[in-house]
């Protein structure tokens, strides 16, 4: 008898679920790449269940949201931010600040990334990273869905060396140094630890880079052998690569041992092309960062003399290497280096691909169907069944003018809705 309850119970439960009825004026088809008119996405806990023709009507306890006035897309995608800091000139920081500092202040950069229309980014870099994206998965803060490297790796003097232009006895306190390595052995153990410290990809620096007090920013660091040490130790783990590099030679290193994308590619030539095109590597191009740091570098005193001259060299051209490499066919995810430039304004990153040459709905698809490939990641990317419910909606039409992307009216991840303006 109480068998037979419960069985009701259940029964009476599974029927009364509570559905979810998104009516969208348009829907931006990632897959297809086309936009549909008059469409329902209809939703049943954090999943898509079914995406039907018409404005379904309510039964039950449906519940019916009204997006007949906006063009409705996926939860869009960044596949280069970091949660845990945001540009400042101040260079003291990172001796004043603890670790729980730095935490508290991410919370604010990923809620505010989260109602920027970002439902998932692709944290590479930073030291409490893993901790944010716990506290979000936890449903602890409001965030996005978090995928990240930890802290990056370095070489020696490298772009991620977090003792470079110090004085010479804080240049060798371990604890300081913990994310350099050195050689085969140290970059295999290095992301055994990562593994172990809960990351979900490995970031490297395979050339130098413009934010850190290195002279050099676009030249080869690590060996061929090293990225590839890394690249096969990762695969074990399940774990992809990405690679922060901007000369070159470093690229080529990088696509050649095997890393999945590139990031920012700054100076990338002909044979680092055909090598991306041929290998599948994807280009994370964050032209935004290229932008903002060199503007800042215009403000006297907002970076050292040795950033500031990087900073205009390298920000400068990144959204020509984009125009290049997407021409050539390289495949593109959206990556913006947030953090680097204010949390929030990753929506820049679409105009200024749509100004270097891609159609509105590719940069779209980059952000949304491409990112999810880089991130191999299924379940998200595009509206469709069985997908989780990441939903995004502007006012107007975004494809028309991008600069819509700047004003997310409706946020929905995973089944809930954070923003309904
Ligand atoms: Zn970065």
């Amino acid at each position: 008898m109480k068998k037979l309850l419960l069985i009701a119970l259940l029964f009476a439960q599974a029927s009364f679920a509570q559905r979810t009825i998104l009516h969208c004026g348009k829907l931006i088809d990632t897959k297809q790449m086309q936009v549909l008119t008059e469409m329902s996405i209809i939703i049943e806990g954090n999943k898509i269940t079914d995406v039907q023709k018409g404005y379904t009507a309510a039964t039950g306890s449906d519940k019916v949201i009204d997006l007949k006035n906006r063009t409705v897309m996926p939860g869009l995608i960044d596949c280069h931010v970091h949660m845990d800091h945001e540009t400042n000139p101040d260079r003291t920081l990172r001796f004043s600040q603890n670790e729980a500092d730095i935490a508290f202040g991410s919370i604010q950069y990923a809620k505010t990334t989260l109602m920027s229309g970002f439902t998932t980014v692709r944290d590479v870099g930073g030291s409490v990273n893993i901790a944010i994206r716990n506290a979000i998965n936890k449903g602890l803060i409001p965030g996005p869905r978090i995928f990240t490297s930890g802290k990056a790796l370095s070489s020696t003097g490298g772009h991620g060396d977090p003792t470079n232009g110090l004085r010479e006895d804080l240049m060798h306190i371990p604890e300081l140094n913990g994310d350099v390595v050195n050689g085969v052995d140290e970059c295999r153990k290095a992301v055994r630890q990562r593994y172990k410290d809960g990351a979900d990809l490995i970031k490297i620096a395979s050339t130098g880079g413009v934010l850190s007090l290195e002279k050099d920013g676009s030249g080869a660091q690590f060996s061929e052998e090293e990225i590839r040490a890394i690249v096969l130790t990762a695969k074990d783990y399940g774990m992809k690569v990405a690679a922060h590099a901007h000369g070159a030679e470093g690229i080529k290193r990088a696509v050649r041992a095997g890393v999945a994308s590139i990031e920012h590619g700054t100076y990338v030539d002909d044979e680092a092309i055909d090598l991306m095109k041929k290998m599948g590597t994807y280009h994370v191009p964050t032209i935004i960062a290229g932008k903002s740091v060199a503007d800042s570098a215009k403000k006297p005193g907002y970076f050292p003399e040795v950033i500031a001259g990087k900073a205009i060299a390298v920000g400068s051209v990144i959204q020509d290497a984009f125009a290049k490499t997407y021409k050539a066919g390289v495949k593109i995810a959206f990556g913006t280096d947030a953090g680097v430039y204010a949390h929030g304004k990753n929506w820049m990153e679409f105009v200024y691909m749509h100004e270097a040459g891609m159609p509105a709905i590719e940069c779209i698809k980059a952000a949304t169907v491409s990112a999810a490939d880089l991130l191999g990641n299924t379940s998200i990317g595009s509206i469709e069944k069985g997908k989780l419910a990441d939903v995004v909606a502007v006012e107007g039409d975004p494809l028309q003018d991008l600069k819509l992307m700047g004003k997310m009216k409706f946020v929905m991840k995973a089944g809930t809705i954070y923003k309904n303006e």
